[in-house]
């Protein structure tokens, strides 16, 4: 296919450089070195019948999201990828490979909307669900049926920032014969690779740090092998047509070009303002997997390459305190999302809905790339 002929030669494996060249492809037409938007819904078939290009259709496939795809399974150490119009058509995906009767362990802090795609949609398919502390190893193991056909892991977890071992979950995933996949959304490929230590694949919304600047809608699944787990993937990702726009996609591989430099700075602001907050009298506990308190912080030190850029902290004097801190703020912005380059705050249980586990004085931030100082001075000041 024409967009995967430009890949960086098969020997340059650092991330890094993969990503900074993600988007690069000269078009033999016009010499130009980033790639095109090709919105054409359909391709050209030769006199004998066939598509030589390797493109029919929009819908089963584009030069946009099939460079996206191409690059988002190398920088996940994964053998191939599929893209779609959100992270939740991604998490369905993986949903819909498993059996009618087949039994998922998810998180019980999972993001709030991949427990209501199992407990909400698949469930009336006949697809049983068990949230757990994935944290604790006797919980999960005390959850496995024989039917267990999948372990979805989500760490760090949405809003707690609990850790969980991916290489340890993995591992007794499949002793009992169950998949492992993970949603790398919040680490992102720069800070974690759990195909490396043994998930058999990943689950990005790449609306989030891969696109990077809070103006896309996407999501992907990237599998460590070109089998059955993938076909069944694409299959869903072709038949649904749940499938990102060429521009989404290309808007995304722009993201990940800088997703190395975003990702160190995210976590370097993201860091400061934890500690502000863990010195602060008006909040009562903090969640950031780089605190030395942190419960999950030797693990996360040893699977990531950096703690990421989202922080949780829970407000003195429950809901109504949470709620003035942040109606307080000046900078931050309250918003849902995340992974943009301007910081967020939101409270979020309320965004959550009645299921929500999340304690009522807690606010979520993603911390973006202002200068730390000017997010640790506006926190300062909504929190009196
Ligand atoms: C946002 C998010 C999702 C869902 O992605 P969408 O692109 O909003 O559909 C899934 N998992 C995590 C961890 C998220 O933060």
């Amino acid at each position: 296919m024409a967009c995967r002929a430009e890949s960086p030669p098969g020997d340059i494996v650092r991330r890094e450089t993969l990503a900074a060249r993600a988007a690069h492809h000269v078009d033999p037409a016009t010499g130009a070195v980033t790639v095109p938007v090709h919105l054409s819904t359909t391709f050209e078939r030769e006199a004998d019948g066939g598509y030589p290009l390797g493109y029919t259709y929009a819908r089963a496939g584009n030069p946009n999201r099939a460079l996206l795809e191409d690059r988002l399974a190398a920088l996940e150490a994964g053998a191939g990828a599929a893209c779609f119009a959100s992270g939740m058509a991604a998490a369905g995906a993986v949903f819909h490979t498993l059996a009618t009767g087949d039994h998922v362990i998810a998180p019980s802090d999972c993001y709030h909307g991949t427990a209501a795609l199992l407990r909400d949609v698949f469930a009336r398919w006949g697809l049983e669900a068990s949230f757990v502390d994935l944290t604790d190893e006797a919980q999960l193991t005390a959850a496995l049926r024989p039917n267990t056909g999948l372990v979805w892991v989500e760490t760090p977890s949405n809003p707690l920032l609990k850790i969980t071992d991916v290489e340890r979950t993995a591992a007794i995933a499949h002793e009992a014969g169950a998949l492992c996949v993970c949603d790398n959304t919040w680490a992102t490929p720069m800070l974690q690779r759990p195909i490396e230590t043994g998930a058999d694949a990943v689950v990005h919304s790449t609306t989030k740090y891969v696109g990077g600047h809070g103006d896309l809608t996407g999501g992907a699944v990237v599998c460590r092998d070109d089998g059955e787990l993938l076909e069944g993937v694409r299959r869903a990702q072709s038949t649904y047509g749940a499938v990102p726009s060429a521009f989404d996609c290309w808007l995304a591989l722009r993201g990940m070009r800088t997703l190395h430099l975003r990702m160190r700075a995210h976590s370097e602001n993201a860091a400061r303002v934890a500690e502000f907050l863990d010195t602060h009298p008006r909040v009562e506990a903090v969640h950031y997997p780089g605190l030395p308190g942190h419960p999950g912080r030797e693990t996360a030190a040893r699977q990531m390459d950096g703690f990421g850029g989202m922080v949780s902290f829970q407000v003195a004097g429950g809901r109504d305190e949470a709620m003035r801190v942040a109606a307080g703020v000046r900078l931050f912005t309250r918003a849902t999302s995340l992974g943009g380059t301007e910081s967020l705050i939101e409270h979020r249980a309320s965004i959550e809905g009645p299921h929500t586990r999340t304690p009522q004085n807690l606010l979520r931030s993603s911390i973006g790339l202002e200068h730390a100082d000017d997010l640790i001075e506006d926190l300062a000041q909504a929190l009196g």
